[in-house]
């Protein structure tokens, strides 16, 4: 059986007005019979406050891409958390791999980001996962281990409260090719076992969710997993049906 808690649809550049009400509509009618499933949608910026409007209430909460970790001030082209928590945010997510390939978030960037985001106590969904020759060599637990470190040195066990890991092995986003379901499990169980060395009790309760092309078929296998928490979902969360099918598996 399917146990997940946490489902979070990532838009990435993509979405309207139009599609931000309908996903509304659709997971207003659908959240109540999904018991204690929790979902996000993350649009871009510019949806954030038509998604707010829409969405505030207890079961479907808004997530934004990605967020500046200064304060206000002079950064052109930048958000804040503090803009972000005037709309209504609560899960921001820090260091997706798109990011971090070509927008220069590197380690020590995302690490200021999981930083910033959890003192401002909103929820900072950490995105790690190798790529492709990283796997083909077998490196991808280094990979993971070193990512987690980065951006887990400066937490503190109450910041740790606020973060949840989302595995994303690169070569399986966007690609149609998923991680079997025994793959993923076996990086969820190591990252469990690393959190709780790192955080003690916090550890056991930080959601570790999967992400890289998780569809409404593949969703309910995945899930079912002991370790995995939930998922992050990318093109699958731009379409209605898919996207509430998702959140049912869970
Ligand atoms: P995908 O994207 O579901 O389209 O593979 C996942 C992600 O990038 O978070």
């Amino acid at each position: 059986m399917a146990n997940a808690s946490l489902v979070i649809g990532n838009w990435k550049m993509n979405g309207s007005q139009a599609l931000t009400r309908s996903m509304a509509d659709a997971l207003r009618a659908a959240v109540p019979s999904c018991g204690d499933t929790k979902v996000v949608v993350c649009p871009p910026y510019t949806l954030l406050a038509e998604l707010t409007r829409h969405c505030y209430y207890d079961g479907i909460a808004v997530g934004a891409q990605n967020v500046n970790a200064n304060e206000n001030g002079a950064h052109t082209g930048e958000v804040s958390l503090t803009m972000l928590k005037e709309l209504a945010v609560e899960y921001v997510i820090v260091g997706h791999s798109e990011r971090r390939a070509m927008y220069g978030d590197d380690n020590s960037a995302v690490a200021a980001k999981v930083t910033a985001v959890t003192q401002a106590k909103l929820n900072a969904v950490l995105c790690v996962g190798e790529d492709k020759q990283q796997y083909d060599a077998g490196n991808t637990w280094q990979v993971v281990e070193q990512q987690l470190q980065a951006a887990c040195a400066e937490l503190t066990p109450e910041q740790a409260a606020k973060l949840v890991v989302a595995y994303e092995p690169i070569w399986a986003i966007g690609t149609g090719e998923t991680a079997t379901p025994a793959q993923a499990e076996e990086v969820h169980a190591n990252i469990r076992q690393w959190l709780v060395k790192r955080f003690a009790a916090i550890g056991e309760k930080i959601e570790i969710l999967y992400g890289g092309s998780v569809k409404a078929d593949n969703a309910a296998e995945l899930f079912a997993q002991q370790h995995i928490d939930g998922g992050l979902i990318g093109g699958a969360s731009l379409k209605e049906d898919q996207f509430v099918a998702i959140v049912q598996a869970a």
